[in-house]
């Protein structure tokens, strides 16, 4: 269940910013999550909701953006996207690609008054 300390994480770094910009509520959180972070978007979701019954962030929707695993081949160079990390490259089945995305988990939007 590590969704929950990634909740209680986002809830930190949500009332940090409601101080800075001096929301009293947030309407939506936007949030850029890796493939490869495994995370539950439901089970996610669930324990935020949970964490922020009652504080000024409850309401406020999650709208989860999945980021597919992403890498480069050093065989072909070219850009190619992955179903699994250990995939080999699918254009010309080179073993050796460098991950430069999948891994993300950042929050890249906050709407709230
Ligand atoms: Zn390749």
């Amino acid at each position: 269940m590590h969704e929950l300390s990634i909740a209680q994480n986002i809830v930190e770094i949500l009332h940090d910013q409601m101080k800075i910009h001096n929301l009293s509520k947030i309407e939506s959180v936007g949030l850029r999550v890796g493939v490869l972070r495994s995370v539950e978007i439901e089970s996610l979701s669930f324990s935020f909701n949970v964490l922020t019954a009652g504080s000024p962030l409850e309401g406020a929707r999650l709208e989860v953006e999945e980021v597919p695993i992403k890498g480069r081949c050093m065989e072909c160079g070219q850009q190619v996207t992955l179903s699994n990390w250990l995939d080999d490259c699918p254009l010309c089945g080179g073993p050796r690609v460098e991950i430069i995305s999948g891994k993300e988990l950042d929050i890249v939007a906050i709407e709230g008054e």
